[in-house]
């Protein structure tokens, strides 16, 4: 027995899905203990935009901590704080028109998107906050609460009130216009739905099952909120940061939230950092209302400072994304065509992509594709969409041989007969939620 079997907790999820010890990494490349060399088509759960070790973002680091430089600081002052902050305004809200003021919560997506919720709550005085069906966004209450899947829900304990579900854009087929149907719910005094403090929207659920929100969609559900006073938060924790090709993924819809939650990759190295944006009349906070230890963390400002100049001051990366992105759905869907009875959707915006499998196939590729040298889960509720994840840095080449070992994989999966996982523990773990 291992000291993780033994130690660690039974919760523990992503180590089973891929049983090897990692050590070193760089790009889009992991290493485990033998030397063993892995592709990542995961990227930490879109924590790794800029791959692995960035030489320019590791050296930041490297200088910081041995400069004798302030880390950890709670919320005060430092030189660090003060570069990211000009820096991000000059290189990403000032361009795109935003008058965000910044929020730092505590380091991970959940304290993220904790603090919007309580902001909006705060806002509006109204205790509803609207989410949608098959959303993800953190695992502590106020999070799970807006969460849809089942299982996660069911590890609270507690009840997971003050939300109300609506579906998705397509959840409940193409003839059912979503956002109308809010909106006749929202008009209804009979309908039992009071009008929420605010509705919380990936652009793309990505946990959920990459399932991509139309642009004409998302456009409606901006003036929708507004038309009813409802604020709208963007949670671009997993796919902003340019996963879609633009910093911020709502950008493909220019459409302006009301609240934006940011996290996993914005410290570009993987140091945890997130950042709530709103509107800077929304800023009704009281000094110290919300606090935590570990908001904005100095050694991940500077870092994140590196990415923002190396990858934020023209747009080379969206275009670069935007053309990787355009090389992995092709073939997937050229894959997808070959197996016309085991594999349907191929969905995605730039380098987040994901191909609706038959029930099982998914789980198995992913582990066929753990034997061929290459990190990639599944998502969506039942663990059937198998999903694409590198890092945006990734050299073509890699691109092109991890797109390979999926093909191969598929194969070898769809050659024995495939057993539907009975329940979400086994198939389903390659998959499960950051
Ligand atoms: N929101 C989204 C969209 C996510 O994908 C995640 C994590 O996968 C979270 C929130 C929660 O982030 P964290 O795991 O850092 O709390």
């Amino acid at each position: 027995m291992t000291i993780f079997e033994r130690l660690e907790s039974e919760v523990r999820g992503y180590c089973r899905s891929w049983p090897a010890v990692f050590d070193t990494a760089r790009g889009a490349e992991m290493y485990d203990e033998h030397g063993r060399r892995y592709l990542d088509f995961f990227a930490g759960a879109g924590v790794l935009n800029y791959g692995h070790n960035h030489p320019v973002l590791q050296r930041a680091a490297a200088d910081y901590l041995l400069g004798d430089r302030v880390v950890h600081s709670l919320d005060m002052m430092t030189v660090a704080k003060r570069r990211f902050l000009q820096r991000l305004d000059e290189l990403v809200l000032r361009p795109r028109g935003l008058d965000y003021k910044v929020q730092f919560p505590g380091p991970t997506g959940t304290n993220a998107v904790e603090a919007a919720l309580k902001l909006a709550r705060k806002v509006t005085g109204r205790p509803h906050i609207a989410s949608f069906t098959n959303a993800f966004h953190g695992m502590t209450l106020g999070s799970l609460a807006c969460t849809g899947d089942e299982g996660k829900r069911a590890g609270a304990g507690v009840a997971l009130p003050n939300t109300v579900r609506l579906p998705f854009c397509g959840a409940v087929g193409d003839s059912v216009d979503t956002v109308d149907y809010f909106e006749s719910m929202l008009r209804n005094g009979g309908s039992g739905v009071e009008t929420p403090a605010a509705v919380i929207v990936e652009t793309i659920q990505a946990e959920g099952g990459v399932n991509v929100a139309s642009l004409d969609w998302l456009r409606r559900l901006r003036v929708l909120t507004r038309d009813h006073g409802i604020l709208l938060i963007v949670d671009d924790i997993q796919v902003g940061c340019g996963r879609t090709g633009p910093f911020f993924s709502f950008e493909h819809a220019d459409i302006d939230p009301d609240i934006v939650c940011l996290s996993k990759s914005l410290s570009g190295l993987g140091l945890p950092l997130a950042l709530v944006l709103f509107r800077r009349e929304l800023d009704v906070w009281s000094p110290g209302e919300h606090n935590g230890t570990f908001r904005g963390h100095n050694p991940a400002f500077v870092t994140a400072t590196a990415a923002l100049e190396t990858f934020w001051t023209d747009a080379a990366l969206s275009a670069d994304v935007a053309r990787k992105g355009r090389i992995a759905r092709e073939r997937l869907l050229s894959i997808a065509q070959s197996y016309p009875a085991r594999c349907g959707d191929v969905r995605g915006r730039g380098l987040i992509q994901g191909m609706q499998c038959a029930p099982g196939v998914a789980g198995r590729t992913a582990k066929a594709a753990f034997e061929r040298g290459l990190v990639i889960e599944t998502a969506g509720p039942e663990g059937d969409v198998l999903k694409l994840l590198p890092p945006l840095t990734i050299p073509d080449a890699q691109l092109t041989e991890g797109l390979d070992i999926i093909e191969d994989s598929l194969r070898s999966a769809l050659a024995r007969p495939i057993r539907r996982p009975a329940a979400r523990t086994t198939d389903a773990l390659v998959g499960d939620a950051a």
